[in-house]
């Protein structure tokens, strides 16, 4: 089982468990996922995205782990791990913070955090490639 944070287009933010993440794809492209809150059927999930500018050993590292990724719960955990032991995590100023990084060529700097669909398409068309991965709670 795979618990994914969810968030309507109305801004309301709830967790909700899938079978795998293909479950969770099949359901959305049904349009039977919606929010608890106001029964919006616009769902998407929330996005926990890592990014690193000039350290390419741990930018590689990373990249070789979500290589090996399937939806086993526990290669999930594995990389989350991983994540909290070499990223500082910033939440909400993510994509603020990666701009920050991304014109600073000197920074070693790894972060973490969670960015909007809209805040990653930006990002996306400065050039800034994100890396995102499923965030699973430990604790079930
Ligand atoms: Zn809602």
């Amino acid at each position: 089982m795979i618990k994914y944070n969810l968030k309507c287009d109305g801004n309301h933010e709830f967790d909700s468990w899938f079978s795998s993440s293909s479950e969770y794809e099949n359901l959305k492209k049904k349009k039977m996922l919606s929010c608890i809150y106001c029964n919006s059927k616009k769902i998407s999930k929330t996005i926990m995205a890592p990014m690193i500018s000039s350290n390419k050993d741990l930018e590689n590292d990373l990249r070789k782990q979500q290589l090996k990724l399937s939806d086993k719960k526990e290669k999930l955990i594995q990389m989350r791990n991983f994540i909290e032991n070499n990223f500082e995590y910033v939440g909400k100023d993510f994509s603020k913070k990666v701009r920050e990084i991304y014109y600073d060529n000197d920074s070693k700097k790894g972060i973490y955090g969670t960015t909007t669909h809209e805040e990653r398409e930006e990002l996306s068309e400065e050039g800034i490639d994100l890396f995102t991965v499923p965030w699973l709670n430990k604790d079930n």
